[in-house]
């Protein structure tokens, strides 16, 4: 309508003349003219343009159960006119608590406690935190670098973007570098040309063991990797990768962090992932996004009760874990997640796994398209890689944005994407229909066969 227009015209105007948003570069910070979205429905967006577009990446990886989900939205008021917040320092809240036993209910192992945060970047602060912690409470001080690896995100704290390995990011930020010990992108698309995925995967198995040989066991706390490299370009590892990995952090002390923050919460059809689809039983397992399916920022780690229960009995009862955020356990965020997981257990996990399969089979048929290198994924999660030839899997030059040519044309034709270089993700909604699929691929063969 035409009052909506003049409302998202303001909206652009004040957003480029006031707003700084993420990721800028120095030749626009602070004037950005980025599209202003209006309302949501399940799994559809509306733009300024009128359009309603199918929200492809489910905003970042998180509108897990869709928009405008009234169960969700009354809760977020409900919680509001109960308790709106309390301070976690000296309370606590019903909702923190039964969220708390609930999730180690899911998570594997002993992961039997929470500490909740503000989002994945503060729930990766809070977990390296913690890793350096724990060995100075057993007097391991020089136990503290951190292992992580090319393609992966973590966050944007000081510490959590020191593990970031796309190169693009790092180029003009100061990081922790000392702290980290950075491996290859377990990215079986870009293995040496003939090599068996096997002979790849011991490969990467061999450099993490050396690393840990090279710098030595007594000066790294822990390995933290997600699942799936998500921004990397949802990169599904080598079978049994993990799984040899967590032997040689068991073997030499070193703690096994998982970032779920993408992959928990129903993204692959299970509440975690790690030892659903990975059979990995982390020590600290890190989530957020869909947590709450967006609809309220909160993070957090589940943590191993063997950890706990060595800091309890250690030799200094003292020492003070001194790190909390005035928002840990907010009473409306978790509430909003209690009924996050309602949904989720009621029948959207299900859903999630069987229509797995039909989502990757329709996109799997963009192959076909010259452009399209590979088209890869697990549960409700798919990148297409472009290449500028497909014999030799040359990638798209970097400074061609192919990723951005396929988005605009596929948002002319309903589709919003999450472009990434010369990559396209996508993650829907989870609550996401066949026929809705089919639209997205059939959106996605006309956009990309526009770009080429
Ligand atoms: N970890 C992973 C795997 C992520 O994908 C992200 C965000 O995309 C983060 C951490 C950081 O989370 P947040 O942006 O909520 O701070």
């Amino acid at each position: 309508s035409h009052s909506a227009a003049a409302l998202y015209k303001k909206a652009t105007q004040d957003a480029k003349d006031h707003l700084i948003q993420p990721w800028p570069s120095a030749g626009s910070i602070g004037a950005e003219a980025r599209g202003v979205l209006g309302q949501g429905e399940g799994i559809y967006v509306h733009d300024d343009r009128g359009r309603k577009l199918i929200d492809g990446p489910a905003g970042m990886w998180c509108t897990n159960v869709g928009h405008r989900n009234a169960v969700l939205a009354d809760t977020l008021r409900e919680q509001a006119m109960e308790l709106s917040y309390n301070s976690p320092w000296y309370t606590s809240n019903e909702p923190s608590a039964e969220l708390a036993r609930r999730i180690g209910a899911h998570a594997p192992g002993d992961l039997n406690h929470v500490f909740f945060t503000t989002g994945g970047s503060t729930a990766v602060e809070s977990a390296l935190r913690l890793a350096q912690y724990y060995n100075n409470v057993r007097g391991l001080e020089g136990k503290k670098k951190f292992i992580c690896r090319d393609g992966g995100y973590h966050g944007s704290t000081y510490l959590s973007a020191s593990l970031n390995g796309s190169q693009r990011s790092r180029n003009w930020m100061d990081f922790a570098d000392d702290m980290m010990i950075r491996l290859s992108c377990p990215d079986p698309f870009r293995r040496p040309k003939g090599m068996s995925l096997e002979a790849f995967r011991d490969q990467l198995v061999k450099e993490f063991a050396d690393a840990v040989a090279a710098h030595g066991a007594d000066t790294i706390a822990a390995f933290i990797g997600e699942p799936i490299m998500a921004s990397g370009g949802v990169i599904v590892p080598p079978e049994g990768y993990f799984k040899a990995i967590r032997e040689i952090c068991t073997e030499n002390d070193i703690l096994f962090i998982a970032d779920e923050v993408v992959t928990a919460f129903g993204r692959l059809g299970h509440v975690f992932a790690s030892e659903a689809c990975f059979d990995v039983v982390p020590d600290i397992i890190t989530f957020a996004k869909g947590v709450t399916s967006g609809y309220f920022p909160l993070g957090g780690m589940a943590v191993s009760d063997r950890l706990l229960s060595t800091l309890r009995n250690s030799n200094h009862p003292e020492a003070m874990y001194a790190h909390g955020l005035t928002y840990s356990s907010h009473p409306i965020g978790c509430a909003v997640a209690l009924k996050n997981l309602d949904i989720l257990e009621g029948g959207l996990l299900d859903h999630t796994r069987e229509i797995t399969p039909y989502f990757h089979d329709k996109l799997k048929r963009l192959e076909e398209l010259d452009l399209v290198g590979e088209v890869r994924g697990m549960g409700l999660m798919a990148c297409i890689e472009c290449v500028a030839d497909r014999e030799s899997q040359n990638p798209i030059r970097l400074d061609t944005e192919v990723g951005v040519r396929i988005d605009r044309h596929c948002q002319e034709l309903g589709l919003l994407l999450r472009p990434l270089v010369h990559m396209c993700v996508m993650s829907p909604p989870l609550v996401i229909t066949r026929e809705q699929i089919d639209t997205m691929a059939d959106i996605l063969h006309e956009g990309i066969s526009r770009t080429m």
